[in-house]
């Protein structure tokens, strides 16, 4: 296939040609990867059956994994999924946002983009190229991130290229995204909302807000093993650059290195020299705005292992804990 085409947009005032060219190619049942506030998003018309096939062969995504559905208004969302009152009060608070929300589905929603399940998850981005895209194509957008499948998540436009570059028609190249880590997924489809996966927004803001917000570790083993199902994208080694993850945990030694270069980032300061090979963030904010492109960063200066500071689990810290601790699996690992 031809070369995906890049089109650079101002992210607060986006040319409305270029948003209406990449709409028409939605719409067509083509691929436009765009900026979100969280990672960059692979999009297709989420209600097009081929077309969200096209995004699993591109990505190389198992089958089994569900896509986050984007809209622009809550009406699109009340079209693809039971909202109930509950579900509306949060879109209010949190949308648009980094809040997923999983729900019972409506019949429209093809089952190839709800992984085959009953559930889809549903998001407003705040990002003003996503919502125009969205707005402009006049269908909502399946997005996962715009990356082959087991790598860092994309943040900016180059890795999206890098990735995907030949396998689709558009990219939309908004500058680098602004959180940097995934959404935070929530099921609420059954009594307290269930943590499916921890992102851009802390349980923290879920919980002030009146949630009680279950964490995968405080469902019994038996539910534990139905989360898995019902949230497939959490069994996998993913976000993995191509050498060894280690992590430095808090209270622990820095990780045995066995002689290798390796790179570095986090927020402590390494007991070692690394040069230009260490990463330091200031705060869990930042650290979660340039995990991903550290990763790739450090993968491109040719280090042999990365050890990455294991944060504490306050805040965006959560999120950053579950994509570093999946890169760190070996290859076909389960969580356990
Ligand atoms: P991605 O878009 O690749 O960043 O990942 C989307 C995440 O949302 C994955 O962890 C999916 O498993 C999860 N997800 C999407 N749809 C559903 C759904 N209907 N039920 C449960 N989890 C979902
Ligand atoms: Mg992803």
């Amino acid at each position: 296939m031809k070369k995906a085409v890049v089109y650079k947009l101002d992210r607060w005032n986006p040319d409305e040609k270029i948003i209406d060219q990449a709409a028409e190619e939605i719409r067509k049942g083509h691929l436009v990867a765009f900026p979100t506030e969280t990672v960059y998003g692979l999009g297709a018309n989420a209600l097009d059956e081929g077309a969200v096939k096209r995004i699993f062969l591109a990505k190389g995504r198992p089958q089994d994994n569900p896509l986050i559905v984007h809209v622009a208004t809550t009406e699109t969302a009340w079209e693809i999924a039971c909202c109930d009152d509950r579900a509306l009060r949060l879109m209010e608070a949190f949308w648009p946002g980094p809040l997923t929300l999983v729900m019972r589905a409506k019949d429209v929603v093809p089952k190839v983009t709800r992984g085959g399940l009953d559930t889809v998850a549903v998001r407003m981005p705040s990002h003003p190229v996503a919502l125009a895209l969205i707005e402009a194509s006049g269908v909502p957008i399946a997005a996962p991130s715009a990356n082959t499948s087991g790598r860092p998540s994309p943040t900016d436009a180059d890795a999206v290229y890098e990735d995907l570059g030949d396998k689709i028609e558009v990219v939309l190249d908004g500058g680098p995204t602004d959180v940097g880590v995934e959404s935070t997924v929530i099921d609420i489809t059954e009594g307290l909302a269930v943590l499916l996966r921890p992102g851009g927004l802390p349980v923290e803001a879920l919980e002030n807000f009146g949630e009680t917000v279950l964490l995968p570790e405080d469902l019994s083993r038996e539910k534990g093993a139905t989360l898995k199902k019902r949230s497939p994208g959490t069994r996998y080694r993913h976000y993995a650059p191509k050498c060894k993850v280690l992590l430095w945990k808090a209270e622990e030694d820095w990780p045995d290195v066995d002689g290798k270069r390796v790179g570095y980032m986090g927020i402590r300061r390494p007991p070692v020299d690394l040069d230009g090979d260490a990463i330091l963030f200031d705060s869990l904010e930042n650290y979660a705005r340039g995990l991903f492109m550290g990763l790739r960063y450090l993968e491109k200066r040719g280090v042999e292992a990365i050890v990455a500071d294991y944060p504490e689990k306050r805040g965006v810290g959560l999120a950053i804990r579950d994509r570093l601790y999946r890169a760190s699996l070996a290859e076909f690992d389960e969580k356990p």
